[in-house]
């Protein structure tokens, strides 16, 4: 029944093409008679914007038997006809055949009933700080999934069983309190109400908070960090937040890195985020020191954990490293180095280097140092990404591309912008003239306010132009790819308000952005982004039917299993023990 082909469904597809972008202009011009066709069918109970999809009936590929296969599943294989597919077989690590269910035979394969649950590929995150979130110190704990100081406390008292005695239990960055019903962070009292036999700290909301043994610990270091009576240390200039940060750094051994490498990896996949182009931060290459904040890190020796894991072959999510250079001197010193030394898009499947991202040089646009980073990077021939925070900047951008596009054509380097509160057609046509590209960001939904939020994420869609989404965590925004789904889809921020109203993507689109699309903005659309024979078996098992759930469940959506090359990174055993 579910494998039935619908040909009405199947022109549809057939006249949306390969692109992201023709399907965006498809699903407004052309979804209302897919819906109803795919309403009819029974398969939409909601008012959800519809797939415009078409079942698989046959199998595709299957020249090599399976060694494993996934059946009986609601398969979204954003493949060029976003087909729908009941039944997936892979074998070392990659995807051999996709079709209907039973198209496969079972042999020696292992096989997972998915019971019907939609199937996603693995999401690619195209703008992250994720190198940060390894190298966090303390037995970290995510709390950006906290809806309220009750769930913040229980997700602090879980991870106590964990952490040896004298160790701290941190919750660092990604969060605001916006996503608290109180908006703020536990008191000292809350937190040792959570935890009383173990250090917790932590930092977020432009301060920082410990418990009493956090309190005591920290007022006893050389230098003494400052702790009011509530567990709070000043941020700002008082830069006590970062003293206290500071002391646990300088505490925190190779192997604890290690640790909370493999931590963020597992909260990644529980996450089906399988990609991460990373875009390093600020970097501060000198010794610690307790002026820095939470982003800086030394950037040559930030992925040395995440290395060693990977050379161990323990590391299972996959990143990709941009390098980011902030030197506003002229003679660029860092980045000629980096140019001259540093192979671009080299490495594995696993890990590898990317571009230059997300700045070669401050000024997101502005001045002569900036531009003469852009020169190097095209001279270079490397990829290059800049940010822009404000319709000035995305304007002094593209035209800084312009410029140094008249000289060195760049349009075969994957140059890119991303964030772009604002855009308006006319600056996209020039993008597009480059072939730039556009990463769509989504961290407005920490605190974006009507007039002051996007991405225009449907003028982008529209324009055609190569497109992908971004959420920018682990700082200012969180990690969960499924906030940043829902903002794009909803228009509506962590607090409720809806504020980017007019500029909302359907579910399909914004979930084809963060697979297919964004694989394209790591160089990796041969191997990434979609369900298809040939490619690498990245895919997340969703507890809820993306297309029809509620958009709270789709904010809170958890998947149940998620495999990285085939293999099964993140299980919660909901079909039974598959790890
Ligand atoms: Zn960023």
């Amino acid at each position: 029944m579910e494998e039935q082909s619908n040909t009405p469904q199947t022109g549809v597809v057939e006249e949306s093409g390969a692109s992201a972008e023709r399907v965006g202009k498809i699903s407004r011009r052309g979804l209302f008679g897919a819906a109803a066709v795919v309403g009819a069918a029974g398969v939409v109970s909601r008012s959800v914007p519809a797939m415009a999809a078409a079942r698989v009936t046959g199998g595709e590929g299957a020249n090599l038997p399976p060694d494993l296969i996934l059946t009986n599943g609601d398969f979204h294989t954003m493949d060029a006809k976003n087909s729908i597919a009941g039944e997936v077989g892979v074998r070392d690590g990659r995807i051999v055949s996709v079709g209907r269910k039973g198209h496969l035979r079972k042999g020696g394969a292992r096989v997972i009933d998915l019971k019907g649950r939609t199937v996603t590929p693995g999401l690619i995150e195209g703008h992250v700080h994720i190198v940060s979130l390894a190298n966090r110190p303390g037995y970290h704990v995510v709390i950006e999934n906290a809806r309220n100081v009750a769930e913040i406390q229980a997700m602090l008292a879980s991870r106590r069983k964990d952490v040896p005695e004298g160790q701290f239990i941190t919750a660092m960055g990604g969060w605001s309190p916006n996503f608290f019903a109180e908006r703020r962070l536990p008191t000292l009292a809350e937190l040792d109400a959570a935890v009383s036999d173990r250090p917790v700290f932590l930092y977020g909301g432009g301060i920082g908070r410990t418990n009493t043994l956090g309190k005591r610990w920290f007022e006893s270091q050389t230098p003494a960090v400052t702790v009011g009576p509530d567990g709070t240390m000043a941020g700002g200039p008082a830069g006590q937040n970062n003293l206290a940060l500071y002391h646990l750094r300088v505490k925190q051994t190779f192997d604890d890195k290690r640790r909370s490498a493999l931590d963020c990896m597992a909260y990644s996949a529980s996450l089906g985020l399988t990609a991460c182009l990373d875009q390093t931060l600020p970097p501060d290459s000198g010794p610690l020191n307790p002026k820095q904040g939470l982003g800086n890190l030394n950037n040559f020796r930030m992925y040395d954990p995440w290395l060693s894991l990977h050379r161990e072959g323990k590391a299972f999510t996959r990143l990709q490293m941009n390098f980011l250079h902030d030197q506003n001197d002229m003679a660029l010193p860092e980045l000629k180095e980096r140019l001259k030394n540093q192979f671009q898009l080299f490495g594995d499947d696993m890990m590898m280097t990317g571009g230059i991202g997300e700045w070669g040089a401050p000024g997101d646009g502005e001045g002569p140092v900036w531009l003469e980073a852009q020169r190097l990077i095209a001279e270079a021939g490397w990829r290059n990404t800049n940010r822009t925070l404000n319709a000035k900047g995305l304007e002094d951008i593209i035209s800084g591309y312009e410029k140094i596009h008249a000289k060195y054509d760049i349009s075969g380097l994957r140059w890119t912008i991303h964030h772009v509160p604002f855009a308006t057609k006319e600056q996209l046509e020039r993008m597009k003239a480059m072939k730039v590209g556009v990463q769509s960001g989504c961290w407005r939904y920490v605190g974006g306010v009507p007039g002051n939020a996007g991405a225009p994420f449907r003028m982008i869609m529209d324009s055609g132009i190569q497109n992908g989404i971004h959420m920018d965590g682990v700082h200012i925004a969180p990690l969960n790819p499924w906030m940043a789904v829902y903002y794009a889809a909803t228009g509506v921020n962590s607090m409720g308000q809806l504020v980017n109203d007019g500029q909302q993507i359907t579910r399909q689109e914004a979930l084809r952005l963060y697979t297919r699309e964004n694989a394209w903005h790591l160089n990796m659309e041969n191997k990434l982004g979609s369900l298809e024979p040939g490619k690498l078996a990245d895919m997340a098992v969703l507890n809820h039917n993306y297309m029809t759930c509620t958009d709270e469940e789709l904010k809170r959506m958890a998947p149940v299993v998620t495999l990285v090359g085939g293999k099964v990174v993140h299980d919660t055993g909901a079909l039974g023990r598959q790890a």
